[in-house]
């Protein structure tokens, strides 16, 4: 008989999901897999977002989310020569790529029309154990530990990625609008990186984290007119890193930009706003989606943390307090990154 494992499993989605704690069989690797005792797991909005159904795209379900997994292997698959048993690997959402398209072949494989991802088309990292593809989990480095290394596999590569995307010079400015999970990561790349960093958000103890992680201007955009702000204290943004959760704002955020500014859109809120083409065109704006990172940019984004350069905020909770943790997140109260203790 199977040995069994337990799971946070996802039955429906839509207005009332629903998601149990449930026994199901620890997976067998096949070719090319391997197994993954989870001991951190990293809760990301997009859970929510699948839970919710918010996406154009649904999962087949049940499923089990998750994709910042973080633990040790203990089976390896036929033809996997490249890990051993033991070793200590992250599960990140890019669950596999073709390796034969155009990204592919170009390090861009966060873009292949054929990936799976995990926790969305593929089972997740909210369980005892996961089936991971061996040329898709990255290394962890040894000086740190599960927790810390847990929020880097999404929000920590998201926020990098975004930053390089922005394609913003030490010395200058970017905004980032939200200082959540991605936002408080955001901040950190962006003052390793020597750029400077403002930071908006509606939430006055967000904005003194903020602070704290290094940016130099926060605004509370409760109170303040971010665009007259920012363009009056440094004359406009070189970028813009949207992370909220919404798409209220979006439309006037881009009004912080300065001429030939990039605006960089990482939150994923369902819906759409418009655009003042006439801005774009006479400010010569860039507007760019970035998603995730690919596996190069993965290994970057964990090597800052592993230099002591960025250090992601986390808040542990038990397995069995998953639902609490998504309600409490979907309401804002959640600081950093709230990680699952699987273990
Ligand atoms: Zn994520
Ligand atoms: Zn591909």
């Amino acid at each position: 008989m199977a040995q069994m494992m337990r799971a946070a499993v996802l039955h429906a989605s839509g207005e009332a999901p629903t998601l149990t704690l449930e026994e199901m069989p620890i997976p067998e690797p096949g070719p090319g897999q391997v197994v993954v005792r989870i001991i951190a797991s990293g809760i990301c909005y997009t859970d929510l977002h699948i839970m919710h159904g918010d996406w154009p795209g649904k999962p087949s379900l049940p499923l089990i989310l998750g994709h910042e997994g973080a633990g040790y292997i203990t089976a390896l698959g036929p033809g996997v020569t490249t890990l051993k048993q033991g070793e200590r690997v992250g599960i990140p959402w890019l669950s596999s790529s073709c390796g034969l398209c155009d990204y592919c072949l170009t390090g861009r494989e966060n873009l292949c029309p054929h990936q799976q991802n995990t926790g969305f088309s593929v089972h997740g990292t909210h369980a005892e154990y996961a089936l991971a593809q061996a040329a898709y989990v990255v290394r962890l480095p040894n000086n740190l530990d599960y927790f810390e290394a847990a929020p880097l596999l999404c929000a920590g590569v998201t926020s990098y990625t975004a930053l390089k995307e922005a394609e913003v010079q030490a010395g200058q400015w970017v905004v980032i609008v939200g200082v959540g999970g991605l936002g408080h990561m955001a901040i950190q790349y962006a003052r390793a990186m020597g750029i400077h960093v403002a930071a908006l958000d509606i939430n006055d103890e967000k904005l003194s984290l903020a602070h704290e992680l290094g940016a130099e201007v926060t605004i509370n955009t409760r109170y303040q007119n971010p665009v007259a702000r920012i363009q009056h204290l440094i004359s406009g943004a070189h970028a813009i890193i949207i992370t909220a959760t919404t798409a209220d704002a979006f439309e006037k955020e881009i009004g912080m930009l300065r001429n030939g500014g990039t605006c960089v859109l990482l939150g994923l809120p369902p819906g759409g706003f418009s655009v003042p083409i006439f801005d774009v065109v006479l400010h010569h704006f860039t507007l760019r989606g970035s998603i995730v990172g690919a596996r190069k940019d993965l290994q970057d984004a964990l090597q800052f943390a592993s230099e002591g350069k960025v250090k992601a905020i986390t808040d542990i909770y038990p397995l069995t307090d998953i639902q609490n943790v998504l309600t409490q997140l979907a309401q804002g109260h959640i600081h950093g990154r709230a990680v699952l203790q699987i273990a």
